[in-house]
C-alpha cells in the first residue's frame, strides 16, 4: 500500500498532473472531495475516487 502525505499531495506540481474534473463529475462521498482517507498521520489515497476527489456518476470503480 502506498501512503502519500497530505502535505505532499497538496504540492501544486502534483495537482497539475491530475486529470481535469469534467462538468459531469460529482464530489466523492467517501472522502468528501479531499481525495484522502484515513486517520491523522496515516492518510491514504481514497480508493473510491482513486485520489481525484470526484467521480463520474454511473462509473463503477
Ligand atoms: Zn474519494
Amino acid at each position: 500500500m502506498i501512503a502519500i502525505g497530505a502535505n505532499g499531495f497538496d504540492c501544486p506540481s502534483l495537482r497539475s498532473l491530475l486529470p481535469k474534473r469534467p462538468p459531469t463529475a460529482v464530489t466523492c462521498t467517501f472522502c468528501q472531495g479531499t481525495a484522502l482517507v484515513g486517520i491523522p498521520d496515516q492518510w491514504f489515497v481514497c480508493p473510491l475516487c482513486d485520489g481525484l476527489g470526484w467521480r463520474i456518476p454511473g462509473v463503477a470503480y
